[in-house]
């Protein structure tokens, strides 16, 4: 049911960002950006854990023989499900998506006057390049559209455009806001092979299958709390090769240090340990899920669904980024009738009274020109479904 006298007023939960929609529970399907729902299997799971007695990874030692086994285990599932090569240590770490920010150019920098090379096409990739340009010199590929400014596609990476002496190459695989994603990671030219390239996966880690090797994967990390767990923690995979004494600043504090919390197995300080068990079950449910070759699959069918109906709606809606090559599987940016403020308040009004939350949420850069529906592990190709068949009845209705 819609509630007309609040469209134009802003003051309806649904345009205030509220995701306590009044549909019955079984109806709400989580759009969020993150942090966001998990599989339903998963967080039964996770439900479990505190219906037994006994105590749970909130309440044990971290270094009882019994979270080493929860912590082992969530490092053999990920390493079984992402194909990790031996080569490439597994780290639990602290401080989100932005702690790695800074976390990297502090390894992999000695001095300040180390080259890192950012690849710079979304609002978080200038959030990485810019907090790394405090430790390191930053060198910049700028992604934007000449004209405009705006953040649509992925930059050429030319042999000019590399500093042969980059301690690293930055790339953010998944640009949340922005909606570009990198469906493959990039394969740096012969003469740039020699540069590890750094990943920010932490919006798009376990959907698609990563060539380690191939792209020369140095360092890549994901907050959990898109698409493999809660906030509060953070995955860092780093290739061997780049640990070691004396290779991080000498400022680079303990807890960001790689090589520091490698030798000491994940426990140099209290890990978090419950998220750390999380992830083990996500990583499990993917694995009996067909594994990482079936998530791709069932990423690509969902993201489908809306960029079909977006698409196919003579204009109705929109979509910034044109070129299909690079348009993110995880988070669908999409306009109503050109941005046109009333419709899009009935928008979210109705679709949020039907119990798809999320559709606009506040991020560090605002809420954006766009909608953006989020499609990440926790929604199903059903629930993918059910907002498309709304936008089209949505477009019918209101053309
Ligand atoms: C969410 C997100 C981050 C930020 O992570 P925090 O855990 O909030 O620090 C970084 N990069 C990308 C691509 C993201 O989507």
């Amino acid at each position: 049911m819609t509630t007309p006298h609040a469209m134009t007023t802003p003051t309806h939960p649904a345009l205030l960002g509220s995701l306590s929609s009044t549909a019955a529970p079984e109806q709400i399907i989580n759009f969020s950006p993150g942090p966001t729902s998990l599989p339903k299997e998963v967080e039964a799971k996770i439900a479990d854990i505190f219906n037994t007695t006994g105590l749970t990874s909130l309440a044990i030692s971290h270094r009882a023989p019994e979270f080493l086994a929860i912590l082992e285990h969530a490092i053999a599932s990920t390493r079984k499900v992402m194909e990790i090569p031996d080569d490439y240590e597994i780290l639990f770490t602290h401080g989100g998506g932005h702690g790695q920010f800074a976390a990297l150019p502090l390894n992999l920098c000695h001095n300040a006057s180390d080259i890192a090379t950012y690849v710079v096409n979304g609002t978080w990739s200038i959030r990485g390049r810019d907090e790394a340009s405090r430790y390191c010199t930053v060198q910049t590929i700028d992604g934007s559209a000449p004209e405009t400014g705006d953040y649509t596609h992925f930059p050429e990476l030319t042999e000019a455009d590399i500093d042969p002496n980059s301690k690293y190459l930055y790339v953010c695989s998944n640009e949340t806001v922005n909606g570009i994603e990198l469906h493959r990671l990039p394969k740096l030219l012969e003469s740039r092979k020699h540069i590890p390239l750094v990943v920010d996966a932490s919006s798009d880690f376990s959907t698609k299958p990563i060539d380690w090797h191939g792209s020369n994967v140095g360092v890549l990390f994901a907050c959990a709390s898109k698409n493999i767990g809660h906030p509060g923690l953070t995955m860092t995979i780093i290739r061997k090769d780049l640990l070691g004494e004396g290779k991080a600043s000498p400022l680079c504090p303990g807890v960001f240090n790689y090589t520091t919390n490698s030798e000491a197995g994940n426990l140099w300080n209290t890990p978090a340990t419950f998220n750390i068990e999380v992830v083990g079950i996500v990583m499990d449910w993917l694995d009996s899920h067909g594994g990482i070759a079936e998530n791709e699959r069932r990423s690509i069918a969902k993201a489908k669904q809306l960029y079909e109906v977006i698409d196919n709606s003579n204009g109705f809606y929109g979509t910034p980024v044109a070129n299909k090559a690079i348009r993110s599987r995880m988070n669908v940016p999409f306009n109503v009738k050109g941005g046109d403020e009333e419709l899009t308040n009935q928008f979210l009004i109705e679709s949020w009274e039907q119990g798809m939350i999320g559709l606009r949420t506040l991020t560090p850069f605002g809420v954006g020109d766009y909608l953006r529906a989020s499609l990440y592990n926790g929604v199903t190709k059903e629930n993918a479904a059910t907002l498309a068949e709304f936008m089209c009845r949505f477009a019918r209705e209101n053309a």
